[in-house]
């Protein structure tokens, strides 16, 4: 299989693309799934080359997407972005080794809504999109289109979740998956992210151990005061951590709170400044199964 080279790799991170982007393409590179990235068109460009050297096809979406009103607190990252013409924001770029997966997708995208079809090209699971399709008007009307609360709701276990499932940690630029899992724990879920860390795992065992400890930690999801993450750390070690493992994507109160607290937490009393309750998810490497 003509998958990728770690040189190529670099040379999507020299150009400014996130691990979890490097991921999508390696992905669509050996022929696991479809993959769509959402870049600038520079970008895309950048990609279209480098994909079709590998023999893969490519299209671009010939409208673009550009950051709705709100500010989601997370980063660069965008949850709601709305449809623009051509050059007004970003675009999706489609890559696989099949081009009528690739046109497939890109015709989907272009008429609209279509979850069950794109979510098997993207191969995920079922469970995840019967989720994602039964809370979609709530997560678009509160909470910014991102599931993480309603992925908490649903999830009947405390914690610590299998780390591979821990697609919050994107908002740092890293993620084996690309979904809503459709609880912390979803077994399909786990299954398809431990067949990309395979696949990252085979260019760069160093890559697969780097989105393991960027992965793995207790997260605070505050709605727009941001995601932040204790890196290497989970509550239920019961020893302290060290204000320097708070990752943040926003800078502010909560994140003062958590690097104050260092060492000592008091998880029954956190709360954003608007008064939200925020759960501490847990994310380990040695979960029982
Ligand atoms: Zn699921």
């Amino acid at each position: 299989m003509a998958g990728m080279d770690v040189s190529e790799v670099a040379e999507m991170l020299f150009k400014g693309f996130t691990y979890y982007e490097c991921r999508e393409v390696v992905e669509a590179a050996a022929d696991y799934k479809l993959s769509r990235l959402m870049v600038t068109r520079e970008k895309a460009a950048f990609l279209g080359r480098l994909a079709t050297r590998r023999g893969l096809h490519v299209a671009v979406s010939d409208f673009d997407v550009h950051e709705g009103d709100i500010p989601e607190g997370k980063g660069a990252w965008i949850n709601t972005g709305k449809r623009a013409p051509a050059g007004a924001g970003l675009c999706f770029i489609y890559l696989g080794r099949r081009r009528s997966a690739v046109e497939l997708a890109h015709d989907s995208d272009a008429r609209g809504e279509e979850p069950y079809l794109l979510g098997e090209l993207f191969r995920i699971p079922e469970c995840c999109t019967d989720f994602y399709c039964k809370h979609a008007e709530l997560a678009r009307s509160v909470y910014d289109n991102d599931y993480a609360e309603l992925i908490t709701a649903a999830t009947r276990a405390s914690g610590p979740f299998p780390w591979v499932n821990n697609y919050l940690a994107q908002y740092f630029g890293h993620s084996l998956i690309h979904h809503f899992p459709c609880t912390w724990n979803c077994r399909a879920s786990v299954e398809r992210a431990e067949d990309s860390l395979g696949l990252i795992s085979e260019i760069s065992p160093s890559w697969a151990d780097l989105t393991r400890r960027m992965s793995t930690g207790t997260v605070f999801h505050s709605g727009r005061e941001g995601v932040h993450i204790i890196r290497g750390w989970t509550v239920s070690s019961g020893s302290p951590y060290r204000a320097d493992q708070v990752v943040s994507t926003t800078y502010g109160a909560f994140s003062a709170l958590l690097k104050k607290n260092s060492g000592n937490l008091p998880i029954g009393a956190l709360r954003s400044t608007s008064g939200m309750i925020i759960t501490p998810l847990e994310f380990s490497s040695c979960v029982e199964e």
